[in-house]
């Protein structure tokens, strides 16, 4: 192979890994196999693991996985900032070529590989997989993932489409224009669909985690919904939503409670009962309104920091070609 192959020969596996220690050692040999696989169709392929301020050795695995192989890149941040931050920190090191995002648990099988190069090889530029089959998630997270796609397929204006997580390849000028959304608030699956170019959809069957538990439970999934994880900042914001939100809710109850004893035995003060429901629900009505305002003032706030999207503790490019590969 030539020293420096041209960008449509090189391929990197980009994969965040949080405290997946336990499922990282079932990850790599098939990692090793997909990169193998690469090789065979005359592509120079890499992966880059990014810790995302891991705790529990993560680190130090993946640094015997780069001893052990010269095509592991590693890249870690200085605390945990997410997901989408780790996904942006290994995308903006993806050098040359396309890069292909997986989750370090499994469940996005590397075995794929040689379909999603396959497209990619036919000009598209954004190949993504969707889950035809959920393995080992709840109903709850099906049921709220069901309705999350639904609620966001009808208020945003970039498609988004269903069933369809970070799993990805991207060519290298998909990737380029990646590049430059540097929002705050990423919110990755519309990112992507906002992009554009030619995508295409390859369906996968979603296997169980491998091992370790999901680092997404129920709040989570639910700030992930609302863009992104959300600033320390914003939450006093966010708590005037859900006052107003209970306090229409309480109102509504008490206005029916104070309009049946009206009916029912008269009321003393003419006009009081209508009034109280009213004044209630208003002011529930608006304290809503505020926190909603909130949440995009706070994101506002956020954007305006102008802060780094994350902090590297440490990067250790991929030293070689599979020639140079270490026994
Ligand atoms: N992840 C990460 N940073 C985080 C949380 C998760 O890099 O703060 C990684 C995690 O290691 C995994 C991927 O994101 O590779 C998906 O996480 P998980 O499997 O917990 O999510 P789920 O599959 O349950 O949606
Ligand atoms: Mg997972």
């Amino acid at each position: 192979m030539s020293e420096i192959a041209p960008a449509d020969r090189c391929l990197t596996l980009v994969i965040a890994a949080f405290n997946e220690a336990e499922a990282l050692p079932r990850m790599q040999p098939r990692v090793r196999a997909a990169l193998d696989m690469a090789e065979a169709e005359g592509l120079e392929a890499r992966v880059l693991y990014i810790d995302d301020g891991s705790r529990d050795g993560t680190w130090e695995l993946l640094r015997r996985f780069a001893q052990e192989d010269a095509r592991v890149a590693l890249l870690r941040l200085s605390r945990n900032f997410g997901k989408e931050a780790a996904l942006t920190a290994g995308l903006d090191r993806v050098e040359r070529g396309a890069a292909l995002i997986l989750d370090a648990d499994g469940q996005d099988p590397p075995e794929l590989l040689p379909k999603f190069v396959a497209k990619w090889r036919e000009g598209y530029d954004d190949v993504f997989g969707t889950r035809v089959a959920r393995e080992g998630e709840g109903v709850f997270k099906r049921a709220s993932a069901h309705a999350f796609y639904r609620v966001i397929g009808a208020l945003s204006k970039t498609p988004v489409p269903r069933d369809t997580g970070d799993f990805r390849l991207l060519s290298p000028r998909a990737l380029a224009a990646l590049r430059q959304l540097r929002e705050r608030h990423r919110f990755m699956k519309g990112l992507f669909g906002w992009i554009g170019f030619n995508a295409v959809s390859i369906p996968y069957q979603r296997d169980a985690r491998a091992a370790g538990r999901s680092k997404f439970n129920a709040w989570k999934l639910w700030n992930f919904a609302l863009e992104g994880i959300t600033g320390f900042s914003t939450v006093p914001l966010r708590m005037a939503t859900y006052a107003g939100l209970a306090t229409s809710l309480l109102a509504f109850g008490y206005g029916g409670w104070v309009i049946a004893k009206a009916l029912l035995w008269g009321d003393r003060v003419a006009g009081w009962p209508s009034m109280m429901a009213v004044i209630l629900f208003l002011g529930g009505v608006q304290l809503m309104a505020l926190g909603m305002i909130g949440e995009y003032l706070g994101r506002l706030y956020e954007e305006s920091k102008q802060r780094p999207l994350y902090l590297i503790d440490d990067w250790r490019p991929a030293i070689g070609v599979s020639s140079a590969r270490r026994p």
